[in-house]
């Protein structure tokens, strides 16, 4: 049985933005690197802004300055293999919180 779907207005979208934005706000952050997945591409560490993510001896990524971190996402948003996850407060994701 066909199961329907509704649309995400650009309304929709911009709110979520939105409170996505205020949930990491004031927020302390932990950043998740998920090793078996991770292909050791290094497109973190090329983006972070605050080059923060640096490559290991095992070409594996690693966050040297968590307090520097601006919670600008880019890290999670373009990994290739969803190996990196900017976690809002330690062991709990952001899609997990309440709005
Ligand atoms: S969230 Fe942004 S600033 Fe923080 S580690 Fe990821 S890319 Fe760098
Ligand atoms: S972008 Fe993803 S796969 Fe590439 S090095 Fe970073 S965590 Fe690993």
């Amino acid at each position: 049985m066909a199961t329907v779907t509704r649309m995400r207005t650009r309304k929709d979208v911009i709110d979520a933005a939105r409170a996505a934005t205020r949930t990491y706000a004031g927020k302390t952050v932990t950043i998740q690197i998920n090793e078996a997945w991770c292909k050791g591409c290094a497109i973190c560490v090329e983006f972070c802004p605050k080059s923060i993510i640096v490559m290991n001896r095992r070409d594996k990524p690693e966050v040297t300055e968590i307090d520097v971190c601006t919670k600008c996402m880019k890290c999670e948003q373009l990994c290739p293999d969803f190996a990196i996850v900017v976690l809002a407060e330690p062991g709990k994701p952001k899609a997990r919180e309440s709005r």
